[in-house]
């Protein structure tokens, strides 16, 4: 088996295709245009393997795209490549737009022409996985969980614009026929995130001492997958997924952002003991504007139909995060700098 992987060099895509490679025997193609938010050491083990291709190239690019399905015939896509930070599509929505939308929109068309010239006996068995977010649901109140019937209601730039790639992959499956797949996830975390988000930059801020901030009073609740466990569940989606359907992925394991943050210091605390504990650090700041006040994610279908759940407790899964970011400073040190460890930026809640 044969698999495209777009934004393979990003926090996600580096564990999926670590797993299809090391673990599964697929051969991979990644493919990224290594924009701020990639990191080629990510993919270090697999750089050298003969079961693994780099490519660099942008989703944008509708010719390299079509080159490269019919230079390397895969047997499926999973679409990961995107603009990532709700920050950062409120300071520059454009970005967002072109990549997430647009870009998308390429990927398709590629993946389809490609897709109908396959013989009959390759056509059926072709996917085209894309992977989006929790956050096209929009929030919710104290109460329920997002199913996958729930109606869209994207509130940031950014979840508006995967919500728009949702509704083009779905477009091109009830129009075109293409095998598509869509999984929407809850906020990820693990090795190898960027530290702007959350829970990287609250370990390192700490880590180094720094102020770390935390939005309104810290009240808005996200539900926490390992991103290890959603590697696993986008591996059986793309096996076992029904082509059309659509798969909500969770952790169910609601937290409170400063319940994420205390949880972290009382961590780092027991590693690395400091004079004042590490809670000391924390400062409240102004709000995100139209900050989604909670995210649930019903993931009763996902078990029912494919027999997946989260394997790794919230707890286990945030000991295994901070215990990877003491252990890989190199990893980090190269890309942390002023602009991540302090106000504005990075103080997302997660995606
Ligand atoms: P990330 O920002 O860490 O990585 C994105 C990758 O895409 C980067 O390597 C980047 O270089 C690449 N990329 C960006 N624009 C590109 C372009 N035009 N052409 C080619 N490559 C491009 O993101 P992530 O957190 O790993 O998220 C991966 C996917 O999963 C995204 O589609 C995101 O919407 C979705 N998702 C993320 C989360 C989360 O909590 N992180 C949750 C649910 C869904």
């Amino acid at each position: 088996m044969k698999v495209i992987v777009t934004g393979g060099a990003g926090f996600i895509g580096s564990a999926l295709v670590l797993k299809l490679v090391l673990e599964e025997g697929v051969d991979v193609v990644t493919v990224d245009s290594l924009t701020y938010a990639a990191n080629l050491s990510s993919l270090a083990p697999v750089m050298n393997h003969p079961r693994h291709l780099f490519v660099h190239a942008d989703i944008r690019d509708g010719e390299a795209m079509a080159d490269l399905f019919e230079a390397e015939m895969p047997d499926a896509v999973i679409h990961l490549a995107a603009e990532s930070h709700v920050d950062r599509s409120i300071d520059g929505p454009k970005a967002f737009v072109d990549t997430n939308i647009v870009g998308t929109s390429c990927l398709l068309e590629a993946a389809r022409h490609y897709w109908s010239g396959l013989p009959a006996s390759r056509k059926g068995a072709f996917r085209f996985h894309h992977v989006s977010t929790d956050e096209v649901y929009g929030s919710l109140g104290p109460d329920g969980a997002f199913r996958e019937t729930t109606p869209y209601a994207p509130n940031s730039p950014y979840s508006a614009s995967k919500a728009a790639a949702d509704h083009l992959v779905r477009a091109w499956h009830h129009t075109y026929g293409l095998p598509t797949l869509i999984t929407n996830c809850s906020n990820n975390y693990g090795p190898r995130q960027f530290p702007e988000k959350l829970i990287p930059l609250m370990v390192l801020n700490g880590l180094e001492g720094k102020p770390l901030p935390v939005y309104g009073k810290g009240e808005n609740v996200r539900d926490w997958l390992f991103v290890e466990d959603h590697a696993d569940a986008l591996w059986q989606v793309l096996n076992k997924g029904q082509p059309g359907e659509v798969y909500n992925i969770g952790g169910e394991a609601e937290r409170t952002n400063i319940d994420v943050v205390r949880e972290i210091c009382e961590l780092l605390d027991q590693s690395i003991p400091t004079a004042r504990p590490r809670r000391e650090l924390i400062a409240f700041v102004a709000d995100r504007p139209g900050h989604d006040a909670r995210y649930a994610m019903d993931i009763s279908r996902i078990g029912a139909k494919l027999g997946w759940s989260p394997r790794h407790s919230f707890e286990e899964g945030l000991e295994k995060t901070v215990t990877w970011y003491l252990d890989n400073r190199d990893w980090w040190k190269s890309i942390r700098s002023g602009r991540y460890s302090g106000a504005r930026l990075g103080l997302s809640a997660g995606t």
